[in-house]
C-alpha cells in the first residue's frame, strides 16, 4: 500500500514545488454493516447468496426500512457506496412476493439504463422481467414489454413523450406500479430538472387516475439539500438516507495549480501540459491513473502531450475513452484497466455519470467540472480497494482558482444545491397542456399536479373549460412540442450541416449569443463552426471545426424592473429578488486565439434585440459603501467586477454553470434611479438560480470578497473579475473598487 509520504514525494517529483496548492488526506473509514432483513423474499436471499452478499452497509438496510414504511426516499451517499442495491432491494422484495407489481426506472442517459439492465440481469432475481424500453425499442417489442415486463428502465423523455401520451397502452402497467426509481436524481436541476419535475407529477396523477400510488425512491450524488430535492421533483416529502456506511479506502486530495507565469496578468501554465505531466508521470510509475477532460479535444490532447512524455512501451497502455462507444467497448477498456494492460485512460466527462470502469489507483481531473458533486464522482474512481490519489488541475477559471486558495471551501462545505423550479409557467404549460390531453384536468389534480397548474390552465390558449374540466382542444399532441430540456418551444435548431444531424437546440434568448453566424459552437465536447443562422426558420447550420480561435459575442443589455417579490435589508443594504425583463441585443463578436486569449478580430452582427422574462437578484449600494468610487468610470467599473465575480462564484451555491446566469451593472438604472447590480436567471422565467443567491447572499459575497482578496493579479484577470461571457469583451473592469465595495457590505453585517 502508498503511505501518504509516497505520494507527496511523486508529486513533488513530477511538478516543480510550486503546483501542489493544497494536499489532504481523506481516512480510511470502516464498513458498518446491518444484517440482511430477515422479512426478504427467497428469491431476492438466493439471488443476495449468490453473489456472496451476507449483510448489508447501514445506509441500505435504513433506505430499505424507509421504503417498508411506505413514503418516498432519497439514498444520497457517496460514490460507489452501493446506492443501486439500497434501492433494487424494496423493489425487487416487493416484485418477487407479488406478481403483478410493476416498477420503473428512470435513467438520465440510455447507457446507464443499460447498465442497470445488465447488473439487474446478473443479480439475477426469480421473477424479475427487466426490459429497457426507449427511444431504440423496435415497436414489435414494444407491446410485448408493456405485457410481460414488470421492471421497465426508460429515460424521462420516452415517458415524456412517449408514455403517458399513450397511457391508455400501459393502463395494465400504472394500475399496478408500486414503485419509480429516479437514479442521478442530481442531474435533474435547472430547466431540465424543472420540466422533469412535471413529468413525474404528470405520472403520478396517471397512476392515481388508474388506481395506483407509487412510491418515489430517488439516488442522487451528495448535495446539500437531497430532500429538497425530492420534494421538488414529485410535490412529496421523501426520508434522506445520507449516512454513508460504506468502507472507504484512504484517499490523498492533491489540489494542482499550474505554475504563475506573469502575476501582474494573472497568467498561468496550461492546463492541459500540466494534466499531461501528472498522467504521463503516474503512469510511468505504473499507477493505474484516468484522466477527465472537459472537452474531446482536451483530453486528445493531454493523451498525445502524455504519450510523447513517454517511451513507446508505456505509451501504448494509454488509451483515450470516449461517450458512444458501446457497452461491449467499455467492457473491454474496463477489463484491460483491471487486468493491467491498460495503465491510462483519458476521457470526457461523459465517463463521470455512474459508469463502472473498476478500480483505479489514481484520477485527475482536469478543470473543475462545474459541480462539486461531479468532481467528487470522477475522484470517486481512485483508490476503492487500495489506497488512491486524486487530484483536481485548476484551470484559470474564477471558481478554480478560488478552491486552490481556498480549500475548504472546496472539501469541507456542503453548500452546492440542485435547484429547480416546476412551477416556472414557461415550463409549467406545455405540461399543463400535455397533462390536460392525457386526462380533463380539474380541481381534483390539484394534489397532483400542484395548484400552480389549475391557476396556469386558463392562459394556455388550447385548453377548452367544459364540465368535465379542462380539455385539450388542439390536433395533436401537445408534449412532443415540448423539450425537456429548454425553456422556449421556439427554440433554434442546431443542425450539423455536413450529415444533417440535430446536435441540440439553443434557447431563443441565448441563439443570438451561442450560434450567431461565424461562433464557435461547442457541443459534447466537440467544437463545431456556424456557417449561418436562419431567423425565419430558426436554424443554425454548423459543421465540425478544428480552429485554434473560440468566440465571444458583444452585446447590449439593459433590464427593466417587473416585479419585486422580495425585499430586505441585508448586507447593510437593500437587497430584492423578483421578476424582471431583460432585453440584450447582440452587436458583434470576437475571435480569440484559444492558446492565448488574444484579440484576433472584430467582427459586426445585425442582429434583432430579444427580450425575455426571468428572475434577478438585485441590490442597490448605499452612498457610505460607494465612498470615494462615485466618480466615472471608477463606479461603474467597480459594480461590472463585483458583478462578474458574483456570478463566478454563484455555481458553488447553486448547482448551475456560470452560462446560466447573466449579469448587469450600471451607474444609474431607470427604476431604482441609483447605481444598481444585477444578477439574473438566464433561462426565461428563471428556474431558481437568481432566488438561491437571494437567499444566500451573505455566504455568496463573503466567497466573492475572498476570491478578490486573494487573486495575486494586479488589475483584475481571468481568475476574478473577467469573464468569459462578458458582453463589454471585459471592459471598464476596477478590481480594486470591487473589492472595496463588497467589504464595506460585509463590514455591516
Ligand atoms: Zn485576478
Ligand atoms: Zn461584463
Amino acid at each position: 500500500m502508498t503511505s501518504v509520504a509516497t505520494w507527496d514525494d511523486l508529486l513533488g517529483s513530477v511538478g516543480e514545488g510550486e503546483e501542489l496548492a493544497h494536499l489532504a488526506t481523506e481516512p480510511a473509514r470502516e464498513a458498518r454493516t446491518a444484517q440482511l432483513p430477515s422479512s426478504l423474499q427467497p428469491a431476492v436471499l438466493e439471488a443476495l447468496a449468490r453473489r456472496g452478499i451476507r449483510d448489508l452497509y447501514a445506509h441500505q438496510a435504513e433506505a430499505y426500512e424507509a421504503a417498508g414504511r411506505g413514503g418516498n426516499v432519497i439514498v444520497t451517499t457517496g460514490t460507489a457506496s452501493g446506492k443501486t442495491l439500497a434501492f433494487n432491494l424494496p423493489v425487487l422484495d416487493t416484485l418477487a412476493a407479488d406478481r403483478h407489481a410493476r416498477a420503473l426506472y428512470l435513467y438520465p442517459t440510455k447507457a446507464l439504463a443499460q447498465d442497470q439492465a445488465r447488473s439487474l440481469g446478473e443479480l439475477g432475481v426469480a421473477g424479475i422481467r427487466a426490459a429497457i424500453y426507449d427511444g431504440d425499442t423496435p415497436t414489435e417489442r414494444r407491446r410485448q414489454i408493456r405485457g410481460w415486463a414488470n421492471l421497465v428502465l426508460t429515460n424521462p423523455d420516452m415517458l415524456h413523450i412517449g408514455v403517458l401520451p399513450r397511457h391508455d397502452l400501459w393502463g395494465d402497467f400504472l394500475h399496478n406500479l408500486r414503485f419509480v426509481v429516479v437514479d442521478e436524481a442530481h442531474v435533474y436541476r435547472g430547466v431540465f430538472g424543472s420540466h422533469v419535475a412535471n413529468v413525474l407529477r404528470r405520472l403520478r396523477r396517471l397512476a392515481r387516475i388508474y388506481g395506483a400510488e407509487p412510491q418515489f425512491l430517488f439516488a442522487s450524488a451528495t448535495i446539500a439539500n437531497a430532500g429538497e430535492l425530492a420534494r421538488a421533483l414529485t410535490g412529496q416529502e421523501a426520508a434522506v438516507v445520507e449516512d454513508d456506511a460504506a468502507p472507504r479506502a484512504e484517499r490523498t486530495i492533491a489540489l494542482w495549480n499550474p505554475p504563475l507565469l506573469d502575476a501582474e496578468l494573472g497568467l498561468r501554465a496550461s492546463t492541459l501540459g500540466e494534466a499531461s505531466r501528472l498522467l504521463a508521470g503516474l503512469v510511468g510509475r505504473g499507477l493505474r491513473t484516468i484522466c477527465f477532460a472537459k472537452s474531446r479535444k482536451s483530453a486528445e490532447l493531454i493523451h498525445s502531450f502524455a504519450s510523447d512524455r513517454l517511451d513507446a512501451a508505456t505509451a501504448a497502455r494509454l488509451a483515450p475513452y470516449r461517450a458512444g462507444y458501446t457497452p461491449q467497448q467499455r467492457r473491454e477498456i474496463e477489463r484491460r484497466l483491471v487486468e493491467g494492460d491498460l495503465l491510462g485512460v483519458t476521457s470526457t466527462d461523459a465517463l463521470e455519470l455512474g459508469i463502472d470502469i473498476g478500480d483505479l489507483d489514481c484520477a485527475i481531473s482536469v478543470g473543475f467540472p462545474g459541480t462539486v458533486a461531479s468532481l467528487r464522482q470522477q475522484w470517486g474512481r481512485a483508490g476503492r480497494r487500495g489506497h488512491g490519489l486524486a487530484i483536481l488541475v485548476a484551470s484559470e477559471d474564477a471558481l478554480d482558482q478560488y478552491f486552490m486558495r481556498e480549500p475548504p471551501a472546496l472539501l469541507e462545505r456542503r453548500v452546492e444545491a440542485a435547484i429547480l423550479d416546476h412551477a416556472n409557467p414557461r415550463v409549467l404549460d406545455g405540461h399543463v397542456a400535455a397533462a390536460a390531453f392525457e386526462a380533463p384536468v380539474d380541481e381534483g389534480d390539484v394534489a397532483t399536479l400542484g395548484p400552480e397548474a389549475l391557476e396556469r390552465a386558463p392562459h394556455v390558449p388550447e385548453l377548452r373549460h367544459t364540465p368535465r374540466g379542462w380539455v385539450w382542444a388542439g390536433k395533436d399532441a401537445p408534449a412532443a412540442r415540448v423539450p425537456l430540456r429548454s425553456t422556449s418551444p421556439d427554440a433554434f435548431l442546431v443542425v450539423d450541416a455536413s450529415t444533417g444531424d440535430v446536435l441540440g437546440l439553443a434557447e431563443r434568448e441565448r441563439a443570438y449569443t451561442t450560434v450567431h453566424e461565424g461562433a464557435v459552437y461547442l457541443h459534447l465536447g466537440r467544437q463545431y463552426l456556424v456557417r449561418e443562422l436562419d431567423l425565419h426558420s430558426r436554424r443554425a447550420l454548423v459543421e465540425p471545426f478544428d480552429g485554434d480561435w473560440y468566440t465571444q459575442a458583444k452585446k447590449e443589455t439593459q433590464t427593466s424592473i417587473e416585479e419585486p417579490l422580495r425585499v430586505e435589508r441585508r448586507l447593510g443594504l437593500e437587497l430584492s429578488f423578483g421578476r424582471v425583463s431583460v432585453t440584450e441585443q447582440v452587436v458583434a463578436y470576437q475571435k480569440k486565439a484559444t492558446a492565448d486569449g488574444s484579440t484576433l478580430e472584430t467582427v459586426p452582427l445585425d442582429l434583432p434585440p430579444t427580450t425575455f422574462d426571468t428572475e434577478a437578484v438585485w441590490f442597490v449600494p448605499r452612498p457610505h459603501q460607494l465612498e470615494g468610487l462615485e466618480a466615472m468610470p471608477l463606479l461603474l467599473s467597480s459594480l461590472h467586477a463585483a458583478e462578474h465575480s458574483l456570478i463566478a462564484l454563484l455555481p458553488l451555491w447553486a448547482m448551475c454553470d456560470r452560462w446560466d446566469i447573466g449579469g448587469l451593472s450600471t451607474n444609474l438604472h431607470l427604476d431604482t434611479g441609483a447605481p444598481t447590480v444585477f444578477v439574473y436567471d438566464g433561462h426565461a422565467g428563471g428556474v431558481g438560480i437568481a432566488q438561491r443567491g437571494f437567499e444566500q447572499f451573505e455566504g455568496w459575497v463573503g466567497d466573492t470578497a475572498r476570491l478578490l482578496e486573494g487573486c495575486p493579479c494586479e488589475r483584475g484577470c481571468p481568475s476574478c473579475v473577467q469573464s468569459p461571457k462578458c458582453g463589454n469583451l471585459n471592459e471598464f473592469l476596477d478590481k480594486a473598487g470591487a473589492l472595496t465595495l463588497l467589504q464595506r457590505m460585509l463590514a455591516t453585517a
